[in-house]
């Protein structure tokens, strides 16, 4: 097969919930350019008068609940809210494998003057549930997409604080149901249905892995009576300022956040997805999955804002996107792999378990890869 990518980005229609239009224009273009009729200044007047609703009236709770994962993003979405006069309440949930630079980028963000809570998770089923995802539905980061979600909501159910502000819609940044990118709210549904668990829920893990369910309390969502007893409400922030990753980071990194110094192994940058070892695998297997990488992604996203000409692009793209994740911030796969209990040959059966074969070249029944390992796509551009 041919894969068909949009005209404008790079992105290709094999992405799972992105669509093209008849001109060959994907949703998250459509989304960027209408963005431009958006009046911003009602928006942000529109935000203050939801945090005025639900801050802190006698100074007895935090005005507003920020999940922060320690990332350009929940660095710059923190200093955003102090800027707004807000005292918020950070909540974390520690990645699968944090690395050093993550780790340096979360104290960071707790001497920018917040309250601060760390989550982790037993690390024991972690890695079990690493495991589980990356051989049952190819993701190694299951349970972390999953916490990253539930965590912060249970949180706020916790500590009785309604109001979440969350980041970007991942749906109108990377493009998916034009139903989704419109709204303001993260919750049960959205989670559902985009937050990206691959159709596992929780109740089956439990029972497949015959895992007691109480050993699953960080992963699962609060009830509705719960939420709604504490009355909570979870905004993007991205529905109420135009969000934008690069001036993110300038912010960020004007403000004590550190990056890599160099590319992040299979990306185009170096100052995001610092905060996993496990991201490499993740993204390898989008890659042997859908046929694209991070590096796709990101490429899109400065070429939506015309910071790249499409021809750039994608010679980024050929150069790095899928890259075989030999490393990843510097930590050999073999180590990432024995966290989780797994040998290298068992973890190339799970890669070949899952490439669309249809999306590569082939050579005598074998994928073609060229010299860092990466399976060579069938074609790159229309
Ligand atoms: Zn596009």
């Amino acid at each position: 097969m041919r894969i068909q990518y949009c005209r404008n980005c790079l992105l290709p229609s094999t992405k799972p919930d992105l669509s093209l239009d008849n001109d060959g224009v994907c949703s998250a273009c459509n989304a960027y350019i209408n963005r431009k009729e958006i009046d911003w200044e009602s928006r942000k007047v529109e935000f203050l008068e939801l945090v005025e609703k639900y801050r802190s009236k006698n100074a007895t709770n935090w005005d507003c609940l920020i999940p922060v994962s320690g990332g350009k993003d929940s660095t710059a979405q923190v200093l955003k809210i102090l800027e707004l006069g807000l005292n918020p309440l950070c909540v974390n949930a520690t990645t699968c494998d944090l690395s050093q630079i993550g780790r340096e980028n979360i104290e960071n963000i707790k001497s920018l003057g917040v309250d601060y809570v760390e989550f982790s998770p037993n690390k024991l089923l972690r890695r079990k549930l690493n495991r589980f995802g990356l051989e049952t539905v190819g993701d190694i980061a299951w349970p972390e997409h999953l916490g990253i979600f539930t965590i912060p909501v249970r949180a706020a159910v916790q500590f009785k604080v309604p109001l979440i502000v969350w980041g970007e819609n991942s749906q109108n940044e990377y493009g998916g149901p034009a139903a989704a990118q419109g709204s303001p709210y993260l919750n049960r549904r959205w989670l559902e249905e985009f937050g990206g668990l691959l159709g596992l829920r929780t109740s089956d893990v439990a029972e497949i892995m015959n895992v007691p369910e109480n050993q699953l309390i960080p992963y699962t969502y609060p009830s509705d009576g719960e939420l709604e007893e504490a009355g909570i409400t979870g905004i993007f922030l991205g529905h109420y300022f135009p969000w934008d990753g690069l001036s993110n980071y300038l912010l960020a990194q004007a403000n004590g956040f550190k990056s890599y110094g160099r590319i992040v192994e299979g990306s185009a940058v170096d100052y995001e997805n610092l905060d996993n070892h496990q991201h490499g695998i993740h993204d390898y297997f989008k890659y042997l999955k859908f046929g694209y990488g991070r590096a796709t992604d990101l490429v899109s996203m400065h070429i939506r804002r015309g910071r790249l000409t499409r021809d750039q692009g994608l010679k980024i793209v050929i150069e790095n996107d899928g890259m075989y994740p030999r490393e990843y911030l510097g930590k050999p796969l073999e180590r990432i792999l024995d966290d989780i209990g797994m040998k290298l040959d068992q973890f190339e059966q799970i890669c070949e378990k899952f490439t669309n074969r249809a999306l590569f070249q082939q050579e005598n029944g074998r994928i073609k890869r060229n010299q860092h390992g990466t399976p060579i796509k069938v074609n790159y551009d229309n």
